[in-house]
Order: C-alpha cells, then structure tokens, then sequence
C-alpha cells in the first residue's frame, strides 16, 4: 500500500475486498477514486468517505494503478469496459493481495490455490501454525480480505487463499511455500476454456523464487504433468503429495494413513479416518497439502499430527447439521461443481440428495458411478431440468422442487417413510448458487434454518 502512497489510485469493485483496499490505500495517503456498477454498494463507500468517480468515463491519465475487484471479469471473452480503458491508458491492474504483499515484505507468506479444497487447507494450516504457537493471518480469498487483515512483521506468517481470479491479476506476491492441491476443469467461462484456467493456476508458483518450496498434490493429470516439469528443470524445493499412493520425497494419506517421506525414509505420522472434520479422501488430499506445507514452514511431524487432530472444521463444507429422528443432515452448499459433490456422495450410502442451482461447464456425468448411492433426489434451480434428464437415463428417482424450502421437508418425509440404514440428507448442490442466492455460504444458511424448523416440528410432534 505504501508503494502508492500519495499515488493517484482507481479501485474498481467496491465488495469487502475493494473497500478494504479502498480504505487501507486511503490510510496510507493515496488520492483514491473508486467505482462500482452497483449503486448500493457506491453508497456504501461513499456513507464512509470514500471519493467515487465514474471510472467509465473518468479521465484515467496520471493513474498509477487501478485496484480490481478479482470477481469482475478482466479479460478475454468478457472484459468489462472499465478493464479495457484501464489498458488503454496504460494503468495497470491489480489486486488486493499486491498490496498486502508490497506493504508487507518481511512477514512469511504461504499461498494456495487449487480447483478444490482451498479454503479447508488455507483454514487448516492457519489453525496448524496457530497451535504451534506462530503468529498468523489467514485470509485472502477465503473470509477476511488481504487488507484487512493484521499487519504481521518478521516471524509472523501470512496464509493466503488464492483463487484463479486472484492469480489472474497478481504482480507481485512472493510465496515463502505455496500450495498447489488439484486442477480440475471450474470457472472455464471466465479463463476462455481449460488452458486460460491451468494457466492461473500456474501462476502461483511465478512468485516462488529458489529455494523457497513448493507442495504440489500428484493425483490429477494437469498437477502431475506440472510436477514432472518442475521436478525436471527446477531449483525450488518440491514436496509432492497425493491422498491415493506413496509418494518418494513427498507425503501419503492413502487410505488416511499419513506417511512422510519428506526426508528420504517413509514415517507414519497419523491415521486421520478418526478426524471428523476431515472426513473422504478428499480432505485427506487437504490435509496431506497441509502438512507438506506447515513442514517446509519448519515444524516437527508431532505438533502438525496433534493440531490435525483438533482441526474444527468449516461451515458449508461438508458440515454435519442435525440429526433428526434417525435421519442426518449434511450441509455441503460449498460444493459449486460436480467434483466436490461427488466427494460428499462417496462418504454416504442412503443418499436423499439435494441438488442443482446455476450449472457448471462440465455437467454431473462424473456422477454417474456414484448414482446406486442416491435413493432420491430432489433437484432445485435454474439446472433442475438438466440434472432431471440424467437422472432419468440413469433411472434415478427424482423430484422437481424448484426451491429448498421444498426440497428440505420432501426428502425428510420421504428418508423417514423410508427404511435405510443410515438416511442422509444431502445439500451437495454441483452448481453455482447465484440464480436463488446471494452466495453458497447464503445457501447453506437457508438450509440449516430449514432443517431447524424441521427438528423443532419434529421435537413438538414427538
Ligand atoms: P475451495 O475453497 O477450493 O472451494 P473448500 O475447502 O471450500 O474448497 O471445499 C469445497 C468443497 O469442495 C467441499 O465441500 C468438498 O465437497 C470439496 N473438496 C474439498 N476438498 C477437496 C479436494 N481436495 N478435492 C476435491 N474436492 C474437494
């Protein structure tokens, strides 16, 4: 921030990372002119002092810098005009994360970013590094944004969630360790198809200069293409991990044993099938990225294994709700595509599975294997009819319940009527959720107030 220091300054995006952005730029004396097409959130800023100025029409010579709000398309296919004439007059975009990063150059920084799991391995690192007595911000992506997080100096580290939007406007973040977990093909729209995607991707590890390290998951090709490359012609320090086979010189959570071979032989670390908050394969990927990455951070095998254990977990992933009667309630709003709901699928067996929203690129047809685990779905949402069409050429029983104040109380009676052993009901969405909600986090909050006018009918009733 200080770099722009009395610097004229565009912020374009005015959410909670803009306007943190916007005030910490104000704070350190740059003359901000900021911008939102959405008058409320204008008003907003302006009710805390904030200068607006129409950046669609503003003249923009003399700008050193034009701070972007990472959810507003940028770039090829789509560019917002205000991106365009930024270009055009020479102003260089940036994002938040620039600033903490030049206003911050002592503090140790870990970055991750990856198609899934980003947010639970961002928030199990912290919560690693916290047990282990370091000081530690962790925000980015994932809930506090960069600058409003605290301002940590030496020793104290820094553990950012990056998104491939992030990526895509970086300059200048170095990474002490970044975490690269999976790739797998999500936001295709916004990158302009799977290589604009691999591409930010990748650029996580732009900002990790020898022989600083990076953890790199191995268990999807486009990871593991980028692994063999690193591995041929690289000097930073490379720790892969895969959640599915041993790894020489990496980490293991096959099967949820935690096995380190990091310095040559494999030690057993710790079983995490007893860690309920990280329950699948796929947070044992998370946590096998964790790990690698609080040991390159410099701590022992038995402080990381203990903090794991205590892990709590994060809401809308995979968050046990309630249980009613003798059926359970699991609330995975977090997962926005098909891969994450297939995670989720896999840890049950007697299915009552809520799904749909705005549908991704990609489609559920990774399901399809899964499908003898749904007794009934009951599908929600703009993708509804599409997800209908599957489940028929499946012979999957489903129901058409527009919104989840159908859903919810639909699929109880029927896991009720019903005689499974282990009934779950399921919001695993595989879809964005911006055609009925504000965000996922919105979606999943509707569903547990659902579920607990539910308990509350029940207890009455019983
Ligand atoms: P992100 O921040 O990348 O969106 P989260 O940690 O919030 O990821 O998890 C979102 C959802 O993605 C989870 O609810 C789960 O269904 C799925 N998921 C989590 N970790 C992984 C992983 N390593 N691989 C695949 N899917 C995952």
């Amino acid at each position: 921030v200080y770099a722009l220091a009395l610097e004229p300054v565009a912020v374009m995006g005015l959410g909670r990372s803009g306007l943190a952005s916007a005030r910490a730029l104000m704070a350190a004396g740059a003359k901000v002119r900021a911008w939102d097409d959405d008058a409320a959130r204008r008003a907003a800023a302006e009710a805390e002092g904030i200068p607006l100025a129409d950046l669609g029409e503003a003249d923009l010579s003399g700008t050193r810098a034009m701070v972007w709000s990472p959810g507003i398309p940028h770039s090829l296919p789509t560019p917002h005009p205000v991106a365009e004439r930024a270009r055009a007059a020479g102003v260089p975009l940036l994002c938040d994360i620039d600033l903490l990063a030049a206003s911050c150059r002592t503090a140790f920084t870990v970055g991750v970013t990856g198609t899934n799991g980003k947010s639970t391995t961002t928030a199990l690192i912290g919560h690693i590094l916290g047990r282990a007595g370091q000081r530690v911000q962790v925000g980015g992506n994932l809930g506090v944004p960069a600058l409003d997080l605290e301002p940590l100096s030496d020793f104290g580290t820094y553990v950012l969630e990056l998104s491939s939007y992030q990526l895509d406007l970086i300059r200048d973040l170095t990474c002490d360790v970044a975490v690269l977990l999976n790739v797998s093909a999500d936001h295709l729209e916004r990158h302009g198809g799977m290589d604009g995607y691999v591409a930010a991707k990748r650029r996580i590890l732009d900002g990790v200069l020898p022989p600083r390290t990076v953890c790199i998951g191995v268990d999807d090709e486009t990871c593991r293409a980028i692994h063999g490359e690193l591995v041929s012609q690289d000097t930073r320090r490379l720790i892969p991990f895969s959640a599915e086979r041993p790894i020489p010189g990496g980490v293991t959570t096959a099967k949820g044993v935690l096995v380190d071979a990091i310095d040559g032989r494999p030690d057993r670390v710790m079983d995490l099938t007893g860690v309920a908050t990280l329950a699948g394969a796929h947070n044992w990927q998370n946590a096998a990225a964790a790990y690698a990455a609080c040991r390159a951070r410099g701590l022992p095998a038995s402080v990381i294994a203990a903090a794991i254990q205590s892990f709590p977990g994060l809401p809308h992933r995979h968050e046990p709700v309630a249980t009613v009667g003798a059926v359970h309630f699991v609330n995975d709003s977090k997962a926005t595509n098909a891969e994450a709901a297939e995670k989720a699928i896999l840890c049950h067996e007697d299915i009552y599975w809520i799904a749909g929203g705005q549908a991704k690129e990609g489609g559920i047809d990774r399901l399809e294997p899964h499908l003898d685990r749904i007794v009934h779905a009951y599908l929600i949402g703009d993708a509804a009819k599409a997800f209908a069409a599957f489940l028929d050429r499946h012979e999957v029983p489903y129901s058409l319940c527009g919104t989840l104040d159908k859903a919810v109380p639909m699929a109880f009676r029927h896991a009720v009527e019903d005689d499974e052993e282990e009934p779950v009901v399921l919001l695993s969405p595989a879809c964005a959720s911006w055609d009925q909600f504000d965000d996922f986090a919105h979606r999943g909050d509707v569903f547990k107030a659902l579920v607990a006018d539910l308990s509350r009918a029940h207890d009455r009733a019983g």
